[in-house]
């Protein structure tokens, strides 16, 4: 049977992340989405279990200390993480399964899987453009956004470390650079 594939997304908040994941589903419905653990509180419309697993803080920290992450980070003041439970049984049945994770939990699963992950970075148009769709986003307190933006410098940083970085200007073409990595990967055996 085929290995499965790890296709992680990570960007800066606000970078466009998630549109760009709900099209790569859409134009690819074979792919299986790798939903996370979080104890931040859910926004408007997300939904547990289908968007995330939201857990207190202390049924979290019972996880880790049960070694039920494969990887977790605290990112903007909450925890996330990626249950061995969702994951293992996608990856063992050769799945191609995408993760929404931040710069940490993405080096994490390259470490962990270096044969079987492929990192994709998504890196903002511009920081003005960024700041501007995290406002617009009005998903945020001001404080929120502020302690997201400060963390951007750094992850753009990181980006050195991924297979890939694609500028997100356009969502089609985003989306067809994705499909097209994930396409090579498969064909050649690795990068
Ligand atoms: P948000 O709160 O906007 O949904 O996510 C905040 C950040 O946490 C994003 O960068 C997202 O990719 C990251 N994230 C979500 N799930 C996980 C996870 O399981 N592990 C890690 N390391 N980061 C995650």
């Amino acid at each position: 049977m085929q290995r499965g594939l790890l296709v992680v997304i990570s960007s800066p908040s606000g970078g466009g992340k998630t549109t760009v994941i709900q099209e790569l589903r859409r134009r690819c419905p074979e792919l299986k989405y790798s939903i996370s653990a979080t104890t931040r509180p859910p926004r408007k419309g997300e939904k547990n279990g289908r968007d995330y697993f939201f857990l207190t803080e202390a049924e979290f920290r019972n996880k880790i200390a049960a070694g039920e992450f494969i990887e977790w980070a605290e990112v903007h003041g909450y925890l996330y993480g990626t249950t061995r439970q969702y994951l293992e049984p996608l990856l063992q049945q050769g799945e191609t399964i995408v993760l929404d994770i931040d710069v940490i939990g993405g080096l994490n699963i390259k470490k962990l899987y270096p044969q079987d992950s492929l990192l994709v970075f998504l890196k903002p148009p511009s920081v003005k453009e960024l700041f501007t769709r995290l406002w617009k986003r009005g998903t945020e307190a001001t404080t929120e956004i502020v302690k997201r933006f400060s963390r951007v410098p750094w992850e753009i940083a990181k980006a050195k470390e991924y297979d890939v970085v694609i500028v997100n200007k356009d969502l089609t073409k985003t989306v067809n650079k994705i499909i097209e990595v994930i396409q090579n990967y498969k064909k050649h055996g690795g990068r």
